[in-house]
């Protein structure tokens, strides 16, 4: 990626409402050392802050951090900055879909997309179809997870047709309101 867009990347982030904050991290740690995610991210949230501060947007973007994030808040009730990390998370992954800047091995991305499919055809989510999507992209975890499904639909936890909820279209009207379109990670 050119300097220039780096750049322009960079500011972008420090210019909205949670992005700013990063300039007042003091790099403690403390967000990736409680942070229950952090051993299955590339990066814990220090290091991404570091990353955007110095102007290496693209690894930063392109870390799966934001995509393993939870939300679970941990990180906000401990910085000592009261960062607003989780919602920094939030940015970064919008970012990461808008400038196509995810990670080829980025598999949550498309956990997401599929999932977010789901909800905008049926309003909830049908196990079964939302695997057999994810799995037209990653065909090798879905047969890994063949034996799991059989389990499942023996003990009848698992449901082939998919049920709509009443609705539908009020709940699709809420989903798109205010994007003037649908937006999907991976798109
Ligand atoms: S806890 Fe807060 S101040 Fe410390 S590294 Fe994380 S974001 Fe920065
Ligand atoms: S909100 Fe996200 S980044 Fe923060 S501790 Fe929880 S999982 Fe980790």
């Amino acid at each position: 990626m050119k300097a220039e867009l780096q750049q322009r990347l960079r500011n972008e982030i420090l210019e909205t409402e949670p992005g700013k904050a990063i300039l007042t991290c003091i790099q403690c740690g403390t967000c990736s050392g409680c942070c229950p995610l952090a051993d299955a991210m590339d990066e814990g949230p220090r290091t991404v802050f570091a990353l955007i501060r110095d102007g290496f947007i693209q690894q930063a973007l392109a870390a799966n951090t934001a995509w393993f994030c939870v939300s679970c808040y941990q990180c906000m009730v401990q910085c000592p900055q009261q960062i607003p990390i989780t919602d920094i998370m939030y940015k970064l992954k919008e970012m990461s879909i808008s400038y196509g800047l995810l990670s080829r091995n980025n598999k949550l991305a498309d956990l997401y997309a599929a999932f977010h499919r789901q909800v905008m055809l049926f309003g909830k989510v049908s196990e079964a179809y939302l695997m057999a999507d994810y799995g037209l992209r990653h065909p090798l975890d879905l047969m890994a997870n063949t034996a799991a499904a059989v389990k499942l639909l023996v003990k009848k936890r698992l449901h082939l047709v998919p049920r709509k909820v009443a609705g539908i279209d009020i709940l699709r009207h809420m989903l798109t309101m205010g994007t003037g379109k649908q937006k999907e990670p991976g798109q």
